[in-house]
C-alpha cells in the first residue's frame, strides 16, 4: 500500500520550500508524489496564453522571459551537482523555446492548454532532479503517460488505473515516484487539464486508482479552518471532517480543495489528510468516511452570486411553472446553485452569468424578472446541522444584516444565506462570535 501525497505551488514556490518537501517525504516509505506548478506560474502561464491570444506578440514574448528568468535562478539555487544542473537547463531551455515558439503560431484551446502545462512539467523536472542530486532513489512518471479524461470531462479511471498500474510495474525499483498535477489528456489524446487547482484532483484519483491508505494534500495552511481566515480573526482548524461536509466546503469555497477533490476516493473510504508543508506537525484536517455530529463546524463564503427573482401570478397553484423556468438554464448550460420559493415566485442564485442577459429576456416572457448581482452566499456546514440544538443561534445574524434568501434543509450538513457582497465580512465575524464559541472542534 501506497501514500500519494500532493505538494501545492508554495510548497515547491522556492528552494527552500522544495527542501521542507524533500525532508517531509524522504521518510523510507515507497510512496507517488504529485505536484503543482511553482506558485505564479499557472497564472502568468494564463497571462501568456491571453496575450497570445489577442496577438500581444511581445508582450507574450517579453513575459515569457521574465518567467524564463526566474526559472534560470531557481535551478541554480537549487542544482549544484554540475552534470544535473546542466540536464535541468536544457530542460528549462526546451520548455521556454516551446513557449516561445506557441507565441508565433495562431490561437487555439489545444494550443492554450499546452501552454499551462509547462509549469508542472518544469516543477516536477526540476524536483526529481533535486532529490536525485539528494541522493533519493526518485522516479519522474509522466502524467500524459496515464492520466486521462473522457468526453464530458471526467477522469477516465478505467485507462488511468491500467496505465498507472503498468508504469508502476516497469518501475519498480524506485522508492518516490514524481507525477505532475493538473494536466492530462483529453479524449482525443490532446493535452488538456483538470481546471485551474486540479491537481488536488489529480492526487486523488492517482490515490483511487492505485487503493492508497491515504491521500495527503500539503498546503501552506494548517488544514481547512472553520472561517476564512482573510476575514476573521481567531479562526481554527478543523481536525475531522466527513467526506460529505468537505465535499460542501469545496465547493463554496474554501479555496483550500479543488471542489471534485473528495469524490474520487469517497466509495472506497480513502482518507484524504489536509497539512502544512511549513508546519507539518501541525495535524492538520483529516477528511474521512466518519463523521461527528457536532453542530455547525465551519462557515465559507462564495462570492460574485447573481441572484434571479421570478414572479408570476401564473406560478400560483400551477404546475409545470417551474419546469419552464428550469429549462431555460438548462438551455444556456447555466448550472443554478441556491433556490427558494414562495406561492407566486421563486428566487435562485447562478454563478456562471455569461449568459444572464439571454436567460433574462427568455424568462420575461413568462414572469417579471429582478436580477440583484454582487451577491455572496454564505455557507454553513456539519454534519446534520439542520437538526443540532445549537444551529437555532445561527438566526441572531438576521438582526445585524439583511438576507435575501436562505436555504435550510437542501441537504441536512448545509445552511446557506444569501447576502449582499457588500455584508459578507460582517456576517462572516459575526457568525464566528455567534457561533463558534459554542463549538468545541
Ligand atoms: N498549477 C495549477 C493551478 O495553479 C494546478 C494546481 O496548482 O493545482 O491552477
Amino acid at each position: 500500500m501506497m501514500q500519494v501525497l500532493k505538494f501545492g505551488g508554495t510548497s515547491v514556490g522556492s528552494v527552500e520550500n522544495m527542501n521542507h518537501v524533500r525532508t517531509i517525504i524522504n521518510d523510507g516509505d515507497k510512496k507517488i508524489v504529485v505536484l503543482s506548478a511553482m506558485s505564479g506560474t499557472t497564472n502568468s502561464l494564463v497571462s501568456i496564453a491571453a496575450k497570445v491570444k489577442n496577438n500581444h506578440t511581445e508582450a507574450a514574448q517579453s513575459e515569457i522571459k521574465s518567467l524564463n528568468e526566474k526559472y534560470v535562478e531557481v535551478v541554480n539555487d537549487l542544482l549544484s551537482e554540475r552534470s544535473l544542473n546542466a540536464k535541468v537547463a536544457d530542460y528549462v531551455s526546451e520548455r521556454f523555446n516551446f513557449l516561445l515558439a506557441c507565441t508565433n503560431k495562431s490561437y487555439t484551446l489545444p494550443l492554450e492548454n499546452e501552454i499551462l502545462a509547462q509549469g508542472e512539467l518544469l516543477s516536477t523536472y526540476m524536483f526529481n532532479a533535486y532529490l536525485q542530486q539528494e541522493g533519493i532513489n526518485s522516479q519522474l512518471l509522466p502524467a500524459l503517460d496515464f492520466m486521462k479524461i473522457d468526453a464530458v470531462k471526467e477522469p477516465d479511471l478505467k485507462y488511468i488505473r491500467e496505465r498507472l498500474n503498468g508504469v508502476l510495474e516497469n518501475t519498480p525499483e524506485a522508492d518516490i515516484y514524481i507525477t505532475q498535477g493538473f494536466i492530462c489528456l483529453d479524449d482525443h489524446g490532446a493535452v488538456s487539464n483538470l481546471q485551474r487547482g486540479g491537481s488536488d484532483y489529480t492526487a486523488t484519483i492517482v490515490g483511487a486508482v492505485i487503493k492508497a491508505d491515504e491521500v495527503q494534500i500539503w498546503t501552506d495552511i494548517d488544514g481547512m479552518h472553520n472561517n476564512d481566515p482573510r476575514f476573521v480573526e481567531g479562526t481554527q482548524p478543523i481536525s475531522d471532517l466527513s467526506f460529505d461536509e468537505a465535499a460542501e466546503l469545496a465547493y463554496f469555497g474554501a479555496k483550500i480543495l479543488h471542489p471534485q477533490t473528495v469524490l474520487p476516493v469517497r466509495a472506497d473510504g480513502i482518507p484524504v489528510r489536509l497539512k502544512n508543508t511549513m508546519n507539518p506537525s501541525a495535524l492538520g484536517t483529516l477528511i474521512s468516511s466518519d463523521h461527528v455530529e457536532n453542530g455547525i463546524k465551519a462557515i465559507a463564503a462564495k462570492d460574485n452570486i447573481t441572484a434571479i427573482k421570478i414572479k408570476s401570478g401564473r406560478m400560483l397553484q400551477a404546475h409545470g411553472f417551474l419546469r419552464k423556468v428550469f429549462e431555460i438554464f438548462e438551455v444556456y448550460e447555466t448550472p443554478i446553485d441556491m433556490i427558494t420559493t414562495s406561492e407566486v415566485a421563486v428566487s435562485l442564485t447562478i454563478d456562471d452569468d455569461k449568459n444572464l442577459d439571454k436567460i433574462v429576456s427568455e424568462l420575461e416572457s413568462i414572469a417579471i424578472i429582478e436580477v440583484d448581482k454582487n451577491q455572496s452566499i454564505v455557507c454553513l456546514v456539519g454534519h446534520s446541522i439542520v437538526n443540532h440544538e445549537d444551529t437555532f443561534k445561527l438566526f441572531q445574524i438576521l438582526k445585524d444584516v439583511k438576507i435575501r434568501m436562505i436555504s435550510y434543509g437542501g441537504s441536512r450538513n448545509n445552511i446557506s444565506l444569501l447576502i449582499d457582497a457588500e455584508d459578507k465580512i460582517g456576517t462572516l465575524q459575526k457568525l464566528n462570535e455567534y457561533l463558534f464559541e459554542l463549538v468545541t472542534l
